[in-house]
């Protein structure tokens, strides 16, 4: 059976299965959730589907020469996308080479051919729109797989292109250092604000530098962070740190606390669009440290 792992839902499990069944898996899929480890199974699994030449309900065999060579990676139909050796990301060359020079070359042995981007979250923007044509109307013989921990990593315009299989909500190792980094970034950048110092809020954004992700998520923990200092007392902190929340209660008026929160919503949908990542940690800091003194001046002057 196609997806047959625990840990993901059976709602997923039910839809993916039923689509195979009746031959009509769509050819442009993105996974998300689960671990990577898991989501690389059900590309493979998925990959199985096109290949097997035995297939059981649309479920690939696991024994006939297309599943064996598939298992050890060798299926010519199978083309696997990652970042080349030593680089971090997948190159427009890579892409170029491997996927659009190629993609109205019929497969070799296989029905159909199957390219898998094991990294699609990381894709550049720039990528993922030179990708986009292709992904909405693939060649009737190709099918996409793109895997990724997070959906809100790919551009809005590839997410609607795509059918999207959730493996499940596994906080992997690897995630929940993740948001333990952007909690700690968040801490860092709330107490440069409570201090008022320009220079620490510079040094505590530092790691945000042509991170736009990171700084997405950063504005967003912060966010709730001044939404607990807002109504400290009152209601159960969401930011999940009472440190933030009493610090910011303390340093800022109620009037304060929103117009920072504000300014990280607006900061945050500019890390969000296609900003330019080497001006955003610079604007980040700025912003911030104006939205503060703004504030403060007109607390004085009303004084
Ligand atoms: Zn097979």
């Amino acid at each position: 059976m196609l997806f047959d792992f625990p840990e993901i839902p059976q709602t997923t499990k039910a839809r993916v299965r039923g689509l195979a069944e009746r031959g009509r898996l769509p050819q442009s899929i993105l996974l998300t959730g689960g671990s990577e480890k898991l989501r690389e199974k059900c590309a493979l699994d998925l990959a199985g589907a096109v290949v097997c030449d035995n297939k059981n309900n649309g479920a690939p065999c696991g024994r006939c020469p297309a599943c064996k060579k598939l298992k050890a990676g060798s299926h010519p139909d199978v083309i696997p996308v990652r970042p080349e050796k030593d680089r971090k990301n997948v190159s427009v060359a890579a892409v170029r080479e491997l996927v659009l020079d190629r993609l109205y070359v019929a497969p070799n042995e296989a029905p159909d051919k199957v390219y898998i981007f094991y990294t699609a979250g990381e894709l550049s923007p720039l990528i993922q729109n030179t990708l986009l044509k292709t992904i909405e109307e693939p060649p009737p013989y190709v099918m996409f797989l793109l895997l990724s921990e997070q959906r809100d990593t790919l551009l809005t315009t590839v997410i609607s292109r795509v059918t999207e299989f959730t493996l499940g909500d596994v906080l992997s190792a690897e995630r929940k250092n993740k948001a333990e980094e952007i909690a700690g970034i968040a801490l860092g950048v709330a107490k440069a604000l409570a201090r008022g110092s320009e220079y620490d809020l510079m040094v505590s954004t530092a790691p945000l530098t042509k991170n736009r992700a990171l700084m997405k998520k950063t504005a967003e923990k912060l966010i709730l962070y001044l939404r607990d200092a807002a109504a400290y007392g009152q209601s159960e902190p969401l930011g999940g740190s009472d440190e933030a929340a009493v610090m910011l209660h303390a340093a800022f008026t109620l009037p304060q606390l929103y117009s920072l929160k504000d300014t990280l919503e607006q900061l945050a949908s500019f890390a969000a669009a296609n900003a330019n990542e080497n001006l955003l940690q610079t604007l980040f800091s700025s912003r911030l440290f104006e939205a503060k003194q703004i504030k403060d001046r007109s607390e004085t002057a009303g004084r």
